[in-house]
């Protein structure tokens, strides 16, 4: 089986480290580089390291509350060198999508932060409040101080006809206290109420991550990522390798149970995983094996050795060629048509490398 790009979704092996095989680095932002307003772990040093060797940087977010010169001071605050001309967001990849289907000047609602409304407004279309102001199209994005009056607007004018946009679904959002409510969550309010799926442009859909290339320049990127439904997902679709991290949504055990459209090519615990190499698994009578580590599975069951001993999936401080081997056994348990049985697979506890 393979991922939409048409490789094979397993692991990619990088002989040399990422930050070394790798032009541009195109960073999803929470959950990789923040959580709320706070540095995650040993982003802000990776980065650092990251520009010393030339490599170029690109910021890509699905949150579209903010304008790309926020973000970028936003980053930088807590020591991450970003500039507003490296950063795309969600709202500027919608902004385009709407300028190609509406007229210009046409109006558009917003409901969503300042970010939306400048790059909607920068693309030649009419920003307004109100269904009564009769806009062509509705757009929705996620603020933080969005409540019944936006999202009632937003429905009444859907009813009356108005297109549907949305930046980005994503449900969840994660913040230092945990996963807080997503755009994705409050669009289903209005979907609900008015039986109209709005039309996305934020990741996972391809266009996004080719505009954040295109942005930055470069040839041969990699893609880090939290999320495997929006990051991981939509570099496979625009045909770019994608680093996972364990800092944000989706843990180890996600990972494993990943269909082959949601499989990262690298992984890592954190952005310390750019700086370095990236073996990958082979397989040999049913093992799959990486340094001293080894998995298979058995009924549906992983089974893990290390150094030759059994150890057990609840272990802490399993290494990272064991999560390698794990990933690798379950998916091509999975495509083999024998998946793992996800009820008897713990969270996995991953140490980075020392
Ligand atoms: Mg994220």
């Amino acid at each position: 089986m393979t991922g939409s790009d048409g490789a094979p979704a397993a692991l990619l092996e990088s002989v040399a480290p990422l930050a070394e095989a790798h032009d541009v680095a195109l960073f999803d932002i929470d959950g990789v580089l923040l959580l709320g307003h706070s540095a995650v772990p040993h982003a802000a040093a990776a980065l650092t390291d990251l520009s010393a060797t030339g490599v170029r940087h690109g910021y890509l977010t699905n949150n579209a509350s903010r304008s790309p010169a926020a973000v970028a001071d936003e980053l930088q605050a807590v020591g991450i060198p970003a500039r507003a001309g490296e950063v795309t967001t969600s709202a500027l990849a919608i902004a385009g999508l709407m300028s190609e289907e509406l007229p210009a000047g046409s109006r558009v609602l917003v409901v969503g932060g300042p970010g939306l409304r400048e790059a909607t407004s920068e693309t030649g279309l009419t920003v307004v409040d109100s269904a009564e102001d009769h806009p062509a199209a509705v757009v929705q994005g996620l603020a933080l101080d969005i409540g019944w009056p936006e999202l009632s607007e937003a429905a009444l004018a859907v009813r009356a006809g108005a297109t549907y946009f949305a930046p980005n679904l994503d449900a969840t959002v994660p913040r230092e206290r945990g996963l807080m409510i997503g755009n994705g969550s409050l669009v289903a309010a209005v979907v609900n109420a008015t039986g109209v799926t709005p039309r996305t442009a934020g990741k996972p859909a391809p266009g996004i991550f080719h505009q954040a290339l295109q942005r930055v320049g470069g040839r041969n990127p990699v893609v880090c990522g939290d999320r495997l439904d929006t990051d991981i997902a939509g570099a496979r679709a625009a045909g770019f390798p994608a680093l996972h991290v364990l800092t944000g949504v989706d843990r180890a055990r996600a990972v494993l149970l990943a269909p082959p459209d949601h499989r990262p090519s690298y992984l890592g615990t954190d952005l310390r995983a750019l700086s370095g190499p990236h073996p990958a698994p082979r397989e040999e009578a049913g093992w799959w094996t990486c340094g001293g580590s080894a998995a298979r599975s058995v009924n549906g069951a992983l089974e893990l050795r290390s150094d030759g001993s059994d150890l057990p999936l609840e272990s802490a401080d399993l290494t990272m060629d064991d999560y390698r081997c794990l990933a690798s056994a379950a998916w091509s348990a999975a495509d083999a048509g024998a998946p793992i049985d996800s009820a008897a697979l713990p969270e996995l506890r991953i140490s980075a490398p020392r």
